[in-house]
């Protein structure tokens, strides 16, 4: 841990802090304190509604919401995490972040706390000695202030093949130098490990993959910052930046992938069988991932918009499957040395609560592993041409199977699931008054 107090002494120019935590559709919320009395909140926590954090303030229905009046409204306790303090060099003023648990008054954990609900799950984990590495990569457009993604000059032969037209062009990032040396820069005085940038198939946007670490709640929060980074930085550049899962019709959407492994006491991937093709446990991880997926794509897609992204030859997901080296399969097994065999889990879109992801499919995964659970045979070949179990094809039926669901509850604490679907059903009561484009103009934020 870092420690929060002698970090502040450190570094005396921060004068501002942000007190923060994720809700549950991964939007930061919290106050500005001002640096003198951050010793205070390190010690004695901060105090708000914990409503604040499981609502979704899309509408004025809130006041209805028996979250709200259910319990008074009253306030939670939020303590300091072990990450500590976090640099937020997207602000003019130097101002650090300090991101926070959620406890009920009592000092329980407060089940709404998405980072809670993965730290269970790592519980689960520690528990039979197993540690998981995480590596998530994430996907993203540069836009203009209308809305529009930012391109650079196009060529005749991109114009003719707009879907894939800038994918892994060095073109595309030098066009955007500036900005990718600032978001490594800005990356490193938080600690975020970035690896690579490739620019994406859409044109202006861009995919950076963090490296892979043993500690998922560290994952998890990197991922949560480097969102709050990059739509920050963008924003200092003059532009604006968008996870939104599927912002355009011509271009392919943006995703979250998951890459990750699990280590035994010993320090062995536990997925490594010395060959190509993984272990028994590697296949009852993708056993338990398969059970889970259709009831848990809520999570994975967890927007209107999400559903936009999850259709065929776009390298996303439409069907369950699992296979060898396969980018249009919902699960691949990427090649490569035996001692880093993995997973990657490609069902989320960049508008994906990176907690709640990481929850949700470590815990899919272990459930498979401590059941010995045997998925359908890999496929090979196209999966878009395949007949496959569906995901399900829209938010309503994804509200449905995650509410009816025998498996979520062995995943994730009863009272988020309750809480989720609350907050996702009002979010859908506001969305369906909208138009198209003011839909798209909310979510582009997200
Ligand atoms: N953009 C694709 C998605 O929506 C993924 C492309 C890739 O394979 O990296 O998930
Ligand atoms: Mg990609
Ligand atoms: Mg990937």
């Amino acid at each position: 841990m870092n420690d929060p107090k002698s970090w502040l002494r450190k570094n005396p120019q921060v004068r501002t802090i942000r007190v923060a935590a994720s809700d549950l559709n991964g939007q930061p919320r919290g106050k500005r304190v001002p640096a003198r009395f951050a010793d205070k909140v390190v010690e004695d926590g901060t105090r708000f509604p914990l409503s604040v954090l499981n609502l979704d303030i899309w509408g004025e229905d809130i006041d209805e919401s028996p979250l709200v009046f259910e319990t008074g409204d009253r306030d939670g306790v939020l303590y300091p995490t072990e990450r500590g303090f976090v640099p937020m060099p997207w602000l003019e003023a130097p101002t650090a972040l300090l991101p926070i648990w959620m406890y009920r008054e009592d000092g329980r954990p407060f089940d709404g706390d998405p980072r809670h609900a993965l730290s269970a799950v790592l519980k689960r984990y520690r528990k039979l000695g197993l540690t998981p590495v995480v590596a998530i990569e994430l996907e993203f457009f540069l836009i203009d202030d209308s809305g529009k993604s930012l391109q650079v000059p196009l060529s005749p032969r991109s114009q003719k093949r707009r879907k894939a037209a800038e994918v892994m062009s060095i073109r595309a990032l030098d066009a955007f130098d500036i900005f990718f040396t600032d978001l490594y820069d800005a990356c490193e005085d938080m600690d975020i490990p970035a690896d690579t940038a490739i620019s994406e198939a859409g044109l202006g946007q861009f995919e950076l993959n963090l490296m892979h670490q043993p500690d998922a709640l560290r994952a998890a929060d990197d991922a949560w910052f480097f969102k709050m980074l990059v739509r920050g930085l963008a924003r200092r550049h003059g532009f604006a930046a968008s996870f939104m899962a599927k912002p355009y019709e011509d271009y392919p959407g943006s995703g979250m992938h998951v890459h990750f492994s699990v280590l035994d006491e010993d320090g062995n991937n536990i997925f490594d069988d010395g060959g190509p093709k993984g272990t028994d446990k590697m296949r009852h991880a993708v056993g338990g991932l398969m059970d889970a997926m259709h009831d848990s794509t809520l999570i994975f897609a967890p927007h209107g918009n999400s559903y936009d992204r999850l259709v065929p030859e776009n390298h996303a997901p439409c069907g369950i499957s699992w296979a060898y080296e396969n980018r249009t399969s919902a699960i691949r097994i990427p090649g490569g040395s035996p001692k880093g065999r993995r997973i990657e889990h490609r069902v989320a879109g960049g508008d994906v609560n990176p907690y709640l992801l990481l929850a949700t499919l470590l815990g899919a995964a272990l459930n498979g592993i401590e059941d010995g659970t045997e998925p359908p045979a890999p496929i090979t070949g196209n999966a878009y041409a395949q007949d496959l179990p569906l995901i399900p094809g829209s938010w309503e039926k994804a509200m449905d199977a995650f509410e009816a669901s025998e498996v979520m509850p062995r995943i994730l604490p009863e009272g988020l699931i309750r809480n989720l679907l609350l907050t996702k059903r009002q979010e859908l009561h506001f969305m369906s008054e909208l138009s198209p484009q003011e839909q798209v103009e909310i979510y582009l934020d997200t």
